[in-house]
């Protein structure tokens, strides 16, 4: 690891001014996938700047119902926060089925935003990776790409996010907090992400001298009754090759109310729009799901290891849709 220099920030305004003044610094949480980046030399910093006493660890619930979760709060936590298991219980079904009980005791939902992709060519030196080195080309492309994208890829980049938080956060229309020295300002989840176009390297909206302190969650009553899907080649401690964060609400046979986001697709989670369009105020059938599944795949690229993956996501849209059916009608 090279070496750097090490800074402690007691609060918000310390932290934010101590990365204003070092372009090429690094917040430090959890840790969980920054330590390894640096290990790998694929993340270089000259100074760490130690966020992990900041106060950005309670999950409060907001006037109207909405939930406001810390950007420090540990996965772990959230997941097993009764406010979030109940109005949420989406969220807390995605983050279980992420990592290990270890890494989610660590690392924190700031982190797990920012957290990068496991393509093996970005964590393989030898590899060209335009997201690692720009312009030096895409080894994916022609080699082992049976996890990657199938919607919103380009020619420099076809990799995908690895986060099953962040697919459920963008099923509930979260929105990300984050301050500088400039002041606050606050970003809709699924915009947070950016696909790879040709800067592959760009990942997300937050500017470098940006902290990240809460995430938001709108009240929703559709939420209640919501599933996580994750279909993945082993039970425990894999990404998933295609995930559904799904919420749906059935009134007199009718779809009154549905969110849809997919996950192990795209550079980031996904929201189905046109599913959703699809379904809004369709009879709540599994035609209407085969529908809404077909016309959110329909501009899905395959690739010659992934294809599969095209019929994959729309087998587990309408699954998960079947499943809140049959859940919303017991409830
Ligand atoms: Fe790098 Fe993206 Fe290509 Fe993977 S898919 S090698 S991350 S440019």
């Amino acid at each position: 690891m090279r070496p750097f220099s090490y800074v402690s920030a007691p609060d918000v305004a310390t932290a934010v001014h101590a990365i204003s003044t070092e372009p090429n610094a690094k917040f430090l949480g959890g840790g969980t996938n920054l330590v390894d980046l640096m290990r790998e030399h694929i993340e270089r910093p000259d100074t760490i700047i130690d966020i992990t006493r900041l106060p950005l660890t309670e999950i409060e619930e907001l006037p109207g119902g909405g939930v406001r979760i810390g950007a420090l709060v540990r996965n772990s936590r959230l997941a097993a926060d009764l406010l979030i298991r109940t109005r949420y219980p989406l969220l807390s079904r995605a983050i279980l089925t992420g990592a290990s009980a270890q890494l989610r005791n660590m690392a924190t939902v700031g982190g797990n935003l920012l957290q990068r992709t496991r393509c093996l060519y970005f964590y393989d030196g030898a590899a060209a990776c335009n997201k690692r080195e720009p312009g030096s080309g895409c080894d994916a492309l022609g080699g082992f790409n049976r996890n990657h994208a199938i919607l919103g890829a380009s020619d420099s980049c076809i990799a995908v996010h690895p986060s099953d938080m962040c697919v459920a956060l963008a099923a509930l229309d979260a929105v990300v907090e984050v301050e500088s020295v400039r002041g606050i300002r606050r970003i809709p989840l699924v915009e947070f992400h950016r696909l790879p176009g040709d800067a592959p390297h760009v990942e997300t909206a937050l500017a470098t001298d940006e902290l990240i302190t809460a995430v938001e969650l709108p009240a929703s009553s559709v939420a209640a009754n919501s599933r996580y899907r994750k279909v993945r080649d082993r039970a425990s401690y894999a990404f998933a090759l295609v995930s559904v964060a799904a919420a749906l609400e059935v009134q007199d046979g009718t779809v009154t109310a549905v969110r849809l986001a997919l996950g192990g697709v795209a550079a980031k989670p996904w929201r189905a729009h046109e599913a959703e369009r699809v379904l809004l105020g369709a009879p709540a059938t599994e035609e209407s799901f085969r529908r809404a599944a077909a016309a959110e795949l329909a501009p899905a690229v395959g690739l010659p290891q992934n294809t599969f993956k095209i019929e994959l996501a729309q087998r587990a849209i309408v699954a998960t849709l079947r499943q809140l059916l049959t859940d919303g009608s017991a409830a």
